[in-house]
């Protein structure tokens, strides 16, 4: 095992990974831009390096920075959290040239599913219920128009190195598909440095639902649920929990099976995400996060695991423990991004905060970087906290997170609390009666 990790995140994930290690026995470096000076996980941390000026450009992705502060500590591997450099498959093969291991897959898996394209070209083959759509990447607008013909409208472009749910087209007609075919190559170039589109049946009433995936380096892969992030802003997850209320039992097992199949004998190490669409009782591939996701923590919650402890031990070479191998979930579990961000126009709010008070009590979960005087600053992403609950029932969940809702006091910064109490709050998501647009739907109703 391990003595000592570097990490190579900020926020809350790295005080999330940064606790698991404590409780292993494992010394921790936290690394920080001079913005995060006082952060929590710099304060956590047994040591921390400043590996430069606020911008992620310059710290957090600084590959050259990272480098040098786990040579300078001594530090034996790197856990790159999620965002920032997880997915980065040119990080994975430095960490892994220079000598220290990196925990997730290999730079190999990485990039195979980080391009959209190859992942859907691997999940066709594997055997993966995939949704229509072109063939391939798309050259010219006149390609795209041929696909749309065969698919039929509604019609979403895609970038494929897209995430974060960025550079998604919709066009319901050849006219409007013309332009944005156009509109979707220029934003891929300028967002991701890389052209190429493709394109897809367009869902106009789906739901998210994603199956967490393990494997060790020893060929074992287990299956560890699903979870439903159905509603979203802009393709931005807002609430996640598990199990998915849209499944019965005999979809759930047959999804795991073909999953299981799928990944079989790929070996694939560490934790990964393969996320669908799910209509009129179809499933359609999307694409696989090789890293850990924000919302494992609800999976972790049903499972009773700790998911960052299972990497690292499958990053030093162990096999998936006996507990992984034989979880069953029990019980609901929800989670609600708490994001740094005005309520009624969703502009990111950077700040200091004043009062803080994290709900606690029975089933109440808070994975936050926040504290009184903590800084927010502008330059990273808006999530500042995750409150995630556990209760016997869905109906017993939803009355716990709004509880405890009720109970989380941030000040000095706008959070989007009010909008998790008010959405937590409706019959669509008592009844579990929502899709994707579901919530930008409601925002436009002016129900929020
Ligand atoms: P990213 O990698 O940017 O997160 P994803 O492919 O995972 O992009 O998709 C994110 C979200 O975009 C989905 O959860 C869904 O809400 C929406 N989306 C993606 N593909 C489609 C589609 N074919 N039809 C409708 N919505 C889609």
């Amino acid at each position: 095992m391990f003595s000592k990790i570097l990490i190579a995140n900020r926020g809350e994930i790295a005080v999330r990974i940064i606790r698991t290690c404590r409780e292993m026995g494992i010394a921790t470096v936290a690394v920080h831009s001079e913005a995060d000076e006082n952060a929590l996980h710099v304060r956590m941390a047994d040591e921390s390096v400043c590996v430069g000026p606020a911008q992620a450009n310059k710290s957090y992705l600084n590959i050259p920075a990272l480098m040098a502060a786990a040579e300078l500590t001594d530090a034996e591997a790197i856990h790159p959290g999620f965002g920032f450099l997880s997915e980065n498959a040119r990080f994975a093969e430095i960490v892994t040239k220079l000598g220290f291991t990196f925990i997730g897959p290999s730079a190999e898996h990485i990039t195979l599913m980080g391009d959209k394209v190859s992942a859907l070209d691997f999940a066709r083959k594997a055997g993966l219920p995939c949704n229509v759509g072109s063939a391939g990447t798309l050259a010219k607008a006149e390609e795209a128009l041929e696909a749309a013909e065969k698919v039929g409208y509604p019609v979403i472009i895609k970038a494929a190195s897209g995430g974060g749910g960025k550079g998604m087209k919709v066009a319901h007609g050849p006219q409007a598909l013309r332009q944005a075919f156009n509109v979707a190559v220029s934003e891929a170039k300028s967002n991701f440095g890389d052209e190429r589109v493709y394109l897809e049946k367009y869902m106009d009433k789906a739901r998210h639902i994603e199956v967490q995936v393990f494997g060790d380096t020893h060929g074992n892969l287990a299956v560890l649920g699903e979870r439903d992030c159905t509603l979203q802003r802009r393709h931005q997850k807002v609430v996640e929990e598990t199990p998915s209320s849209a499944l019965t039992e005999e979809e759930r097992t047959k999804l795991f099976a073909t999953v299981k199949k799928a990944l079989a004998g790929m070996g694939y190490v560490g934790a990964g995400t393969l996320e669908f669409l799910y209509q009129d009782g179809q499933f359609s591939f999307m694409e696989m996060n090789t890293r850990l996701q924000v919302e494992h923590t609800v999976t972790e919650e049903v499972l009773g695991l700790d998911l960052v402890a299972e990497q690292i031990r499958v990053a030093a070479g162990e096999k998936l423990s006996p507990a992984l191998t034989s979880a069953k979930p029990v019980g609901h579990s929800i989670q609600c991004r708490i994001n740094a961000e005005d309520p009624a126009t969703f502009v990111p709010c950077a700040g200091q905060v004043e009062n803080y008070y994290a709900p606690s009590g029975p089933g109440v979960r808070v994975d936050s970087a926040l504290f009184p005087g903590a800084a927010v600053p502008p330059y990273y992403d808006a999530m500042v906290a995750k409150l995630v609950v556990w209760a016997p029932t869905r109906q017993q969940a939803i009355a716990r997170a709004r509880r405890a809702l009720d109970e989380f006091v941030i000040t000095g910064i706008k959070t989007n609390i009010p909008l998790h109490k008010k959405l937590l709050a409706t019959k669509a998501f008592a009844t579990g009666d929502y899709h994707i647009h579901s919530l930008e739907q409601f925002i436009k109703e002016g129900r929020f």
